[in-house]
């Protein structure tokens, strides 16, 4: 299977590592028509007002969310804030993927730039991973269709909309490949 990631701006090569490990084929996506060669996609940390200026300058919002209709799609911290309904602190165009409200930077001091431990389950299989967050969104508040997966601080961290999946960490710097796992291969049977 291919999936793609985008590479317009910021972290997105170790989220190609952890498809590849995986077994999945990574596909770097800077065009987009390049998104009709795969079958989901990694949308990477970054800096979203950047990402999203590049995804505009690119003409990447109209085919992208037509290709989230029939494929999933990951967004970690900056790609989180790309693909929520509503940024509330910041003047960018967000995808509207996932029914959440999100405030850039919003743990503020708290975690910022730090790691923690997180449980959660999937499938009712409990999994306990590092969660590094830097400069991370808050996702203040969701909608009925956002199933919550993993929350931090009476905040959710983990989300899933439909079948699309937000965090507001960054596990492929801490190489964990559940999550990827999850949204690009156990779960497509579920949507
Ligand atoms: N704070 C960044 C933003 O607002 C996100 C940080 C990240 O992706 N690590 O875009």
């Amino acid at each position: 299977m291919k999936i793609g990631v985008l590479a317009l701006q910021g972290n997105y090569e170790m989220h190609s590592q952890v498809l590849e490990k995986i077994g999945i084929e990574p596909i770097t996506v800077r065009y987009p028509h390049e998104l009709d060669t795969v079958e989901g996609l990694v949308i990477p940390g970054g800096e979203s007002t950047t990402m999203s200026k590049l995804m505009n300058r690119m003409g990447f919002y109209k085919p992208l969310k037509s290709f989230a209709n029939d494929y999933p799609v990951l967004g970690t911290c900056a790609g989180l804030i790309l693909m929520s309904e509503k940024v509330v602190d910041a003047d960018l165009e967000p995808l509207g993927l996932l029914d959440v409200q999100v405030e850039r930077n919003g743990y503020g001091r708290q975690i910022n730039s730090n790691t923690i431990n997180i449980e959660f389950e999937l499938n009712n299989v409990g999994y306990n991973i590092r969660g590094s967050f830097i400069r991370a969104p808050k996702i203040v508040s969701y909608g009925n269709s956002v199933n919550v997966l993993a929350m931090y601080d009476e905040f959710p961290i983990i989300v899933k909309d439909n079948k699309h999946v937000g965090i507001s960490f960054h596990p492929e710097l801490d190489n964990i490949s559940i999550l990827h796992e999850y949204i690009f291969l156990s779960d497509r049977t579920n949507n």
